[in-house]
């Protein structure tokens, strides 16, 4: 995966960042259901988070049902 790609799969506030692991994603649509910011995308195969929108809320995160969502704190990534 190029850089790029990762970027495009992160919304960052400050030091947090919301993470989608795109490898292990089956585009099952809980996290997009969830976001009260309408910040999360679900195109086919194709899921991205809308950086200026997200709050770092983590409602995303725990609706996963596959932990594919994550916390990443200055570059570590944490639960
Ligand atoms: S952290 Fe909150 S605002 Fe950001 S994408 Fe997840 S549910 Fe939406
Ligand atoms: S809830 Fe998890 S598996 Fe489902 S679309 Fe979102 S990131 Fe992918």
């Amino acid at each position: 995966m190029s850089n790029s790609e990762i970027k495009y799969r992160q919304a960052k506030t400050g030091k947090l960042m919301i993470e989608i692991l795109p490898d292990r994603c089956d585009f099952c649509g809980c996290c997009v259901g969830v976001c009260p910011e309408d910040a999360i995308e679900l195109k086919e195969a194709e899921i991205f988070i809308i950086d200026l929108r997200c709050t770092n809320c983590a409602k995303c995160v725990w609706s996963c049902p596959i932990e594919v969502i994550k916390f990443n704190k200055e570059g570590v990534v944490v639960k």
